[in-house]
Protein backbone atom coordinates (compact mmCIF):
# COMPACT_ATOMS: atom_id res chain seq x y z
CA UNK A 1 0.00 0.00 0.00
CA UNK A 2 1.62 3.16 -1.19
CA UNK A 3 0.79 6.38 0.70
CA UNK A 4 0.13 9.49 -1.76
CA UNK A 5 0.84 13.27 -0.97
CA UNK A 6 -0.99 14.91 -4.58
CA UNK A 7 0.30 18.70 -3.98
CA UNK A 8 -1.87 20.23 -6.58
CA UNK A 9 -5.14 17.86 -6.24
CA UNK A 10 -7.47 20.07 -8.23
CA UNK A 11 -5.81 20.65 -10.96
CA UNK A 12 -5.67 18.50 -14.59
CA UNK A 13 -2.78 15.98 -12.97
CA UNK A 14 -3.26 16.11 -9.56
CA UNK A 15 -7.33 15.04 -11.21
CA UNK A 16 -5.69 12.63 -13.57
CA UNK A 17 -4.05 10.64 -10.67
CA UNK A 18 -6.53 10.74 -8.16
CA UNK A 19 -8.51 8.80 -11.17
CA UNK A 20 -5.92 6.29 -11.44
CA UNK A 21 -5.78 5.74 -7.31
CA UNK A 22 -9.35 5.29 -7.59
CA UNK A 23 -9.42 2.29 -9.77
CA UNK A 24 -6.79 0.68 -7.43
CA UNK A 25 -7.57 1.16 -3.80
CA UNK A 26 -5.89 -2.12 -2.39
CA UNK A 27 -2.89 -0.24 -3.82
CA UNK A 28 -2.90 3.68 -3.25
CA UNK A 29 -3.86 5.52 -0.09
CA UNK A 30 -4.54 9.04 -0.17
CA UNK A 31 -2.77 11.03 3.00
CA UNK A 32 -2.65 14.36 1.68
CA UNK A 33 -4.43 16.96 -0.49
CA UNK A 34 -3.30 20.53 -1.75
CA UNK A 35 -5.30 23.29 -3.53
CA UNK A 36 -4.40 26.59 -3.80
CA UNK A 37 -8.04 28.03 -4.34
CA UNK A 38 -10.75 25.85 -5.42
CA UNK A 39 -11.87 24.87 -1.80
CA UNK A 40 -14.96 23.28 -3.18
CA UNK A 41 -13.58 21.14 -5.31
CA UNK A 42 -10.63 20.14 -2.54
CA UNK A 43 -13.56 19.73 -0.18
CA UNK A 44 -15.27 16.96 -2.87
CA UNK A 45 -11.63 15.05 -3.40
CA UNK A 46 -11.63 14.91 0.57
CA UNK A 47 -15.41 13.35 0.85
CA UNK A 48 -13.64 10.81 -2.13
CA UNK A 49 -10.93 9.92 -0.66
CA UNK A 50 -10.38 10.84 2.77
CA UNK A 51 -7.16 11.87 3.17
CA UNK A 52 -5.31 12.73 6.73
CA UNK A 53 -4.54 16.74 6.16
CA UNK A 54 -5.43 18.99 3.71
CA UNK A 55 -3.83 21.85 2.67
CA UNK A 56 -4.69 25.17 0.82
CA UNK A 57 -3.27 28.57 0.04
CA UNK A 58 -4.45 31.12 2.94
CA UNK A 59 -6.58 30.98 6.40
CA UNK A 60 -9.34 32.05 4.73
CA UNK A 61 -9.77 29.13 2.52
CA UNK A 62 -8.70 26.86 5.33
CA UNK A 63 -11.47 28.33 7.56
CA UNK A 64 -13.73 27.30 4.76
CA UNK A 65 -12.53 23.94 4.21
CA UNK A 66 -12.35 23.47 7.94
CA UNK A 67 -16.80 24.15 7.93
CA UNK A 68 -17.38 22.36 5.58
CA UNK A 69 -15.37 19.49 6.53
CA UNK A 70 -16.95 19.03 10.09
CA UNK A 71 -20.36 19.96 8.74
CA UNK A 72 -19.61 16.82 6.75
CA UNK A 73 -18.13 15.29 9.94
CA UNK A 74 -14.79 14.38 8.25
CA UNK A 75 -11.72 14.82 10.44
CA UNK A 76 -9.33 15.61 7.55
CA UNK A 77 -6.69 18.24 9.15
CA UNK A 78 -6.64 21.00 7.65
CA UNK A 79 -3.21 23.80 7.28
CA UNK A 80 -2.61 26.61 4.62
CA UNK A 81 0.61 28.08 3.14
CA UNK A 82 3.87 27.41 1.26
CA UNK A 83 5.57 25.52 4.56
CA UNK A 84 2.53 23.28 5.04
CA UNK A 85 3.27 22.04 1.93
CA UNK A 86 6.78 21.13 2.40
CA UNK A 87 5.60 19.68 5.95
CA UNK A 88 2.93 17.62 4.05
CA UNK A 89 5.89 16.28 0.98
CA UNK A 90 8.26 15.24 3.27
CA UNK A 91 5.45 13.71 6.18
CA UNK A 92 6.72 10.40 7.61
CA UNK A 93 2.55 9.61 6.49
CA UNK A 94 3.48 9.57 3.07
CA UNK A 95 5.72 7.32 0.98
CA UNK A 96 4.93 9.06 -3.02
CA UNK A 97 4.85 12.72 -3.36
CA UNK A 98 3.09 13.80 -7.16
CA UNK A 99 4.70 17.24 -7.51
CA UNK A 100 1.68 18.85 -9.49
CA UNK A 101 1.69 22.45 -8.09
CA UNK A 102 1.77 25.04 -11.34
CA UNK A 103 5.13 26.75 -11.39
CA UNK A 104 7.87 27.92 -9.01
CA UNK A 105 5.28 27.83 -6.56
CA UNK A 106 5.79 23.98 -6.48
CA UNK A 107 9.52 24.58 -6.79
CA UNK A 108 10.11 24.50 -2.63
CA UNK A 109 7.83 21.44 -2.16
CA UNK A 110 9.49 19.62 -4.56
CA UNK A 111 12.72 19.56 -2.83
CA UNK A 112 11.45 19.01 0.61
CA UNK A 113 9.99 15.85 -0.87
CA UNK A 114 13.34 15.22 -2.34
CA UNK A 115 15.50 16.32 0.62
CA UNK A 116 13.44 13.74 2.64
CA UNK A 117 14.26 11.04 0.21
CA UNK A 118 10.90 9.86 -1.31
CA UNK A 119 9.56 9.00 -4.48
CA UNK A 120 8.66 11.93 -6.16
CA UNK A 121 6.63 11.61 -9.52
CA UNK A 122 7.41 15.43 -11.17
CA UNK A 123 4.93 16.90 -13.43
CA UNK A 124 6.48 20.38 -11.93
CA UNK A 125 8.65 20.98 -14.71
CA UNK A 126 9.54 24.69 -13.79
CA UNK A 127 11.25 23.17 -10.19
CA UNK A 128 13.21 21.70 -12.25
CA UNK A 129 13.74 24.27 -14.92
CA UNK A 130 15.09 26.44 -12.19
CA UNK A 131 16.97 24.51 -9.87
CA UNK A 132 18.32 21.33 -12.25
CA UNK A 133 21.19 20.94 -11.11
CA UNK A 134 20.71 21.00 -7.63
CA UNK A 135 17.32 18.99 -7.45
CA UNK A 136 19.07 16.48 -9.19
CA UNK A 137 21.98 16.27 -6.25
CA UNK A 138 19.68 16.34 -3.51
CA UNK A 139 17.67 13.70 -5.20
CA UNK A 140 21.14 11.77 -4.80
CA UNK A 141 22.52 12.85 -1.94
CA UNK A 142 19.03 11.56 0.07
CA UNK A 143 18.23 8.72 -1.76
CA UNK A 144 14.93 9.78 -3.37
CA UNK A 145 13.52 8.64 -6.43
CA UNK A 146 12.53 10.53 -9.21
CA UNK A 147 10.10 9.49 -12.04
CA UNK A 148 8.64 11.60 -14.30
CA UNK A 149 5.47 12.50 -15.35
CA UNK A 150 5.90 14.88 -18.24
CA UNK A 151 4.73 12.41 -20.83
CA UNK A 152 7.94 12.99 -23.33
CA UNK A 153 9.97 12.41 -20.13
CA UNK A 154 8.26 9.61 -18.94
CA UNK A 155 8.67 8.10 -22.45
CA UNK A 156 12.19 8.29 -22.55
CA UNK A 157 12.31 6.83 -18.94
CA UNK A 158 10.53 4.05 -20.45
CA UNK A 159 13.01 3.78 -23.35
CA UNK A 160 15.91 3.48 -21.20
CA UNK A 161 17.39 0.78 -19.76
CA UNK A 162 18.74 2.54 -16.84
CA UNK A 163 17.15 5.99 -15.29
CA UNK A 164 20.69 7.74 -17.21
CA UNK A 165 22.10 8.09 -20.36
CA UNK A 166 25.72 8.04 -19.28
CA UNK A 167 27.45 5.08 -20.40
CA UNK A 168 23.97 3.25 -22.04
CA UNK A 169 25.10 4.02 -25.99
CA UNK A 170 22.59 6.64 -25.72
CA UNK A 171 23.34 9.01 -29.02
CA UNK A 172 20.08 11.77 -28.76
CA UNK A 173 17.08 12.20 -27.11
CA UNK A 174 13.93 12.95 -29.22
CA UNK A 175 11.15 14.96 -27.67
CA UNK A 176 8.15 15.33 -29.64
CA UNK A 177 5.93 18.21 -29.45
CA UNK A 178 2.25 18.75 -31.05
CA UNK A 179 3.14 22.12 -32.48
CA UNK A 180 -0.32 23.09 -30.42
CA UNK A 181 -3.17 25.27 -31.46
CA UNK A 182 -1.20 27.80 -33.46
CA UNK A 183 0.95 25.33 -35.85
CA UNK A 184 -0.38 25.93 -39.38
CA UNK A 185 -2.00 29.48 -37.84
CA UNK A 186 -1.05 32.46 -40.35
CA UNK A 187 1.87 34.78 -38.50
CA UNK A 188 0.73 38.12 -39.12
CA UNK A 189 -2.84 36.96 -36.74
CA UNK A 190 -1.16 35.99 -33.75
CA UNK A 191 -1.27 39.06 -32.31
CA UNK A 192 -4.74 38.79 -32.01
CA UNK A 193 -4.63 35.35 -30.37
CA UNK A 194 -7.33 35.28 -27.29
CA UNK A 195 -6.89 33.23 -24.08
CA UNK A 196 -9.46 31.07 -25.17
CA UNK A 197 -8.03 29.97 -28.45
CA UNK A 198 -4.62 29.82 -26.80
CA UNK A 199 -5.77 27.17 -24.64
CA UNK A 200 -7.80 25.34 -26.60
CA UNK A 201 -5.18 22.49 -27.34
CA UNK A 202 -5.74 20.10 -30.52
CA UNK A 203 -4.85 16.94 -28.58
CA UNK A 204 -4.27 17.38 -24.52
CA UNK A 205 -6.61 18.91 -21.86
CA UNK A 206 -4.62 20.84 -19.75
CA UNK A 207 -4.15 23.48 -16.75
CA UNK A 208 -4.08 27.27 -18.47
CA UNK A 209 -0.47 28.34 -17.71
CA UNK A 210 0.73 24.50 -19.70
CA UNK A 211 -1.47 24.99 -22.47
CA UNK A 212 -0.44 28.68 -22.96
CA UNK A 213 3.19 27.08 -23.35
CA UNK A 214 2.10 24.73 -25.52
CA UNK A 215 0.62 27.17 -27.55
CA UNK A 216 4.34 29.46 -27.93
CA UNK A 217 5.88 25.91 -27.49
CA UNK A 218 7.81 27.52 -24.34
CA UNK A 219 6.59 23.96 -23.30
CA UNK A 220 9.13 22.62 -25.27
CA UNK A 221 11.78 24.79 -24.35
CA UNK A 222 10.87 23.94 -20.59
CA UNK A 223 10.81 20.54 -21.36
CA UNK A 224 14.29 20.26 -23.19
CA UNK A 225 16.01 21.45 -20.13
CA UNK A 226 13.82 19.45 -17.58
CA UNK A 227 15.44 16.32 -20.16
CA UNK A 228 19.12 17.66 -19.64
CA UNK A 229 18.86 17.10 -16.12
CA UNK A 230 16.44 14.12 -15.70
CA UNK A 231 18.53 12.02 -17.62
CA UNK A 232 21.97 14.15 -17.47
CA UNK A 233 22.28 14.45 -21.06
CA UNK A 234 24.15 16.92 -22.90
CA UNK A 235 22.41 19.76 -23.99
CA UNK A 236 23.64 19.12 -28.27
CA UNK A 237 22.10 15.61 -27.92
CA UNK A 238 18.75 16.69 -27.25
CA UNK A 239 16.10 17.28 -30.45
CA UNK A 240 12.65 18.34 -30.65
CA UNK A 241 10.30 17.16 -33.53
CA UNK A 242 6.94 18.16 -34.68
CA UNK A 243 4.88 14.89 -34.29
CA UNK A 244 1.20 16.54 -34.54
CA UNK A 245 -0.75 13.39 -33.84
CA UNK A 246 0.90 13.10 -30.59
CA UNK A 247 0.82 9.36 -30.39
CA UNK A 248 4.73 8.69 -29.76
CA UNK A 249 5.71 10.44 -27.04
CA UNK A 250 9.20 10.67 -27.36
CA UNK A 251 12.34 8.66 -28.59
CA UNK A 252 15.42 7.41 -27.81
CA UNK A 253 18.64 7.38 -30.26
CA UNK A 254 20.98 4.47 -29.35
CA UNK A 255 24.52 4.26 -30.72
CA UNK A 256 23.61 1.29 -33.26
CA UNK A 257 20.66 3.33 -34.66
CA UNK A 258 17.99 1.59 -32.92
CA UNK A 259 15.38 3.99 -31.84
CA UNK A 260 13.00 3.60 -29.09
CA UNK A 261 9.85 5.05 -28.83
CA UNK A 262 6.70 4.69 -26.50
CA UNK A 263 3.55 5.18 -28.44
CA UNK A 264 0.11 5.59 -26.47
CA UNK A 265 -3.33 7.79 -26.60
CA UNK A 266 -2.90 11.40 -25.51
CA UNK A 267 -4.01 11.12 -22.08
CA UNK A 268 -1.85 11.84 -18.97
CA UNK A 269 -3.44 8.79 -16.45
CA UNK A 270 -0.68 6.64 -18.57
CA UNK A 271 2.02 7.97 -17.64
CA UNK A 272 0.93 8.92 -14.14
CA UNK A 273 -0.16 5.24 -13.83
CA UNK A 274 3.41 4.02 -15.05
CA UNK A 275 5.04 6.38 -12.08
CA UNK A 276 2.42 5.39 -9.71
CA UNK A 277 2.79 1.36 -10.33
CA UNK A 278 6.60 1.42 -11.29
CA UNK A 279 8.47 -1.21 -11.87
CA UNK A 280 5.19 -2.45 -12.35
CA UNK A 281 1.99 -1.74 -14.29
CA UNK A 282 -1.35 -1.27 -13.73
CA UNK A 283 -4.80 -0.19 -15.60
CA UNK A 284 -4.62 3.68 -16.22
CA UNK A 285 -8.24 3.72 -17.60
CA UNK A 286 -7.14 4.98 -20.73
CA UNK A 287 -8.34 3.63 -23.76
CA UNK A 288 -6.17 0.52 -25.94
CA UNK A 289 -4.52 2.77 -29.34
CA UNK A 290 -5.96 1.83 -32.65
CA UNK A 291 -2.98 1.19 -34.29
CA UNK A 292 -5.25 0.53 -37.71
CA UNK A 293 -5.65 4.66 -37.13
CA UNK A 294 -2.25 5.39 -37.22
CA UNK A 295 -1.47 5.77 -40.80
CA UNK A 296 -0.85 9.42 -41.39
CA UNK A 297 1.79 9.62 -38.42
CA UNK A 298 4.26 12.60 -39.44
CA UNK A 299 7.36 14.34 -38.43
CA UNK A 300 9.12 17.75 -38.75
CA UNK A 301 11.95 20.31 -37.33
CA UNK A 302 10.09 23.23 -35.72
CA UNK A 303 10.14 26.13 -36.94
CA UNK A 304 12.09 28.71 -34.51
CA UNK A 305 10.86 32.17 -36.50
CA UNK A 306 6.97 30.64 -35.70
CA UNK A 307 8.08 29.75 -32.18
CA UNK A 308 10.46 32.34 -30.31
CA UNK A 309 9.79 31.17 -27.03
CA UNK A 310 11.77 27.70 -28.04
CA UNK A 311 14.48 29.48 -29.19
CA UNK A 312 14.46 31.16 -26.00
CA UNK A 313 14.50 28.14 -24.53
CA UNK A 314 16.81 26.50 -26.69
CA UNK A 315 19.20 28.91 -25.95
CA UNK A 316 19.10 28.82 -22.65
CA UNK A 317 19.28 25.42 -22.22
CA UNK A 318 22.85 26.06 -23.47
CA UNK A 319 23.50 29.17 -21.36
CA UNK A 320 22.82 27.05 -18.46
CA UNK A 321 22.77 28.57 -14.36
CA UNK A 322 20.78 30.91 -13.33
CA UNK A 323 19.63 31.69 -17.18
CA UNK A 324 16.87 28.98 -16.89
CA UNK A 325 15.40 30.69 -13.80
CA UNK A 326 15.06 33.79 -15.89
CA UNK A 327 13.56 32.59 -18.52
CA UNK A 328 10.99 30.83 -16.51
CA UNK A 329 10.40 33.34 -14.14
CA UNK A 330 9.96 35.71 -17.03
CA UNK A 331 7.41 33.53 -18.90
CA UNK A 332 5.32 32.48 -15.79
CA UNK A 333 4.48 36.67 -15.27
CA UNK A 334 4.40 36.58 -19.38
CA UNK A 335 1.65 34.04 -19.32
CA UNK A 336 -0.15 35.06 -16.60
CA UNK A 337 -0.67 38.73 -18.02
CA UNK A 338 -1.84 37.44 -21.10
CA UNK A 339 -4.41 34.69 -19.76
CA UNK A 340 -6.10 38.44 -17.85
CA UNK A 341 -5.87 40.00 -21.45
CA UNK A 342 -2.67 42.58 -20.24
CA UNK A 343 -0.29 41.15 -22.98
CA UNK A 344 -0.54 40.42 -26.35
CA UNK A 345 0.07 36.68 -27.33
CA UNK A 346 3.30 37.77 -29.53
CA UNK A 347 4.25 40.26 -26.28
CA UNK A 348 4.93 36.72 -24.80
CA UNK A 349 8.27 35.98 -26.12
CA UNK A 350 9.27 39.52 -26.26
CA UNK A 351 8.91 39.78 -22.37
CA UNK A 352 10.87 36.91 -22.08
CA UNK A 353 13.78 37.75 -24.59
CA UNK A 354 13.87 41.54 -22.75
CA UNK A 355 14.31 39.64 -19.45
CA UNK A 356 16.99 37.68 -20.26
CA UNK A 357 18.84 40.21 -21.52
CA UNK A 358 18.37 42.67 -19.10
CA UNK A 359 19.55 39.61 -16.58
CA UNK A 360 23.14 38.00 -17.88
CA UNK A 361 23.29 34.44 -16.27
CA UNK A 362 25.44 33.89 -12.99
CA UNK A 363 28.70 31.91 -13.93
CA UNK A 364 29.56 28.22 -12.06
CA UNK A 365 26.85 25.94 -10.41
CA UNK A 366 23.68 28.58 -8.82
CA UNK A 367 22.90 27.85 -5.39
CA UNK A 368 19.24 28.13 -3.94
CA UNK A 369 19.89 31.37 -2.74
CA UNK A 370 20.94 31.91 -5.98
CA UNK A 371 17.60 30.35 -7.58
CA UNK A 372 15.37 32.41 -5.56
CA UNK A 373 16.85 35.60 -5.91
CA UNK A 374 17.44 35.38 -9.66
CA UNK A 375 13.67 34.42 -9.99
CA UNK A 376 12.38 37.28 -7.73
CA UNK A 377 14.35 39.65 -10.02
CA UNK A 378 13.63 38.44 -13.27
CA UNK A 379 9.95 38.39 -11.97
CA UNK A 380 10.49 42.41 -11.11
CA UNK A 381 12.35 43.35 -13.98
CA UNK A 382 9.50 41.22 -16.56
CA UNK A 383 6.34 43.35 -14.61
CA UNK A 384 8.63 46.76 -15.40
CA UNK A 385 9.00 45.67 -19.19
CA UNK A 386 4.61 44.65 -19.44
CA UNK A 387 4.70 48.73 -18.08
CA UNK A 388 6.83 50.04 -21.24
CA UNK A 389 5.39 47.47 -24.07
CA UNK A 390 4.70 49.95 -26.78
CA UNK A 391 7.95 51.07 -26.70
CA UNK A 392 9.51 47.44 -26.21
CA UNK A 393 6.84 46.62 -29.60
CA UNK A 394 8.35 49.27 -31.94
CA UNK A 395 12.09 48.91 -30.78
CA UNK A 396 11.22 45.11 -31.88
CA UNK A 397 9.80 46.43 -35.16
CA UNK A 398 6.11 45.17 -34.26
CA UNK A 399 3.48 46.89 -36.30
CA UNK A 400 0.97 47.89 -33.51
P1 LIG B 1 -3.45 23.20 -13.20
O1 LIG B 1 -3.47 24.68 -13.33
O2 LIG B 1 -4.59 22.41 -13.76
O3 LIG B 1 -3.33 22.82 -11.64
C1 LIG B 1 -2.37 23.42 -10.84
C2 LIG B 1 -2.51 22.97 -9.39
O4 LIG B 1 -1.55 23.72 -8.61
C3 LIG B 1 -3.88 23.25 -8.76
O5 LIG B 1 -4.21 22.21 -7.87
C4 LIG B 1 -3.66 24.55 -7.99
O6 LIG B 1 -4.51 24.67 -6.86
C5 LIG B 1 -2.22 24.41 -7.56
N1 LIG B 1 -1.55 25.71 -7.40
C6 LIG B 1 -1.53 26.73 -8.29
N2 LIG B 1 -0.81 27.77 -7.80
C7 LIG B 1 -0.37 27.39 -6.58
C8 LIG B 1 0.38 28.04 -5.56
N3 LIG B 1 0.85 29.30 -5.71
N4 LIG B 1 0.63 27.37 -4.42
C9 LIG B 1 0.17 26.11 -4.24
N5 LIG B 1 -0.56 25.44 -5.15
C10 LIG B 1 -0.84 26.08 -6.31
O7 LIG B 1 -2.07 22.70 -13.79
P2 LIG B 1 -1.72 21.30 -14.48
O8 LIG B 1 -2.04 21.35 -15.91
O9 LIG B 1 -2.25 20.18 -13.65
O10 LIG B 1 -0.13 21.31 -14.37
C11 LIG B 1 0.56 21.09 -13.16
C12 LIG B 1 2.03 20.88 -13.45
O11 LIG B 1 2.17 19.71 -14.25
C13 LIG B 1 2.67 22.01 -14.26
O12 LIG B 1 3.99 22.18 -13.84
C14 LIG B 1 2.64 21.49 -15.68
O13 LIG B 1 3.68 22.03 -16.47
C15 LIG B 1 2.86 20.01 -15.45
N6 LIG B 1 2.33 19.16 -16.52
C16 LIG B 1 1.00 19.17 -16.81
C17 LIG B 1 0.50 18.37 -17.83
C18 LIG B 1 -0.99 18.31 -18.13
O14 LIG B 1 -1.39 17.53 -18.98
N7 LIG B 1 -1.81 19.11 -17.48
C19 LIG B 1 1.37 17.58 -18.57
C20 LIG B 1 2.73 17.59 -18.26
C21 LIG B 1 3.19 18.38 -17.23
MG1 LIG C 1 4.99 17.35 -21.81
Amino acid sequence: MQRLAILGSTGSIGTSTLDVAARHPDRFRVFALTAHQRIDRLFEQCLAFLPEIAVVGDAHGAAELEQKLRAARLNTEVAYGPQALSAVASSSGCDAVVAAIVGGAGLASSLAAARAGKKILLANKEALVMSGALFMRTVAQHGATLLPLDSEHNAIFQCLSTGSCRGTGVERLILTASGGPFLQRELDTLDGVTPEQACKHPNWVMGRKISVDSATMMNKGLETIEARWLFDMPPERIEVLIHPQSVIHSMVAYADQSVLAQLGNPDMRTPIAHAMAYPQRVDSGVAPLDLTRMANLSFHTPDLARFPCLRLGLQVLRDGCTASVTLNAANEIAVDAFLHEKLRFTDIARLVERTLDRLPPLAGSATLEDILAADELARATARQFIAQLPTIRQAAGAVH
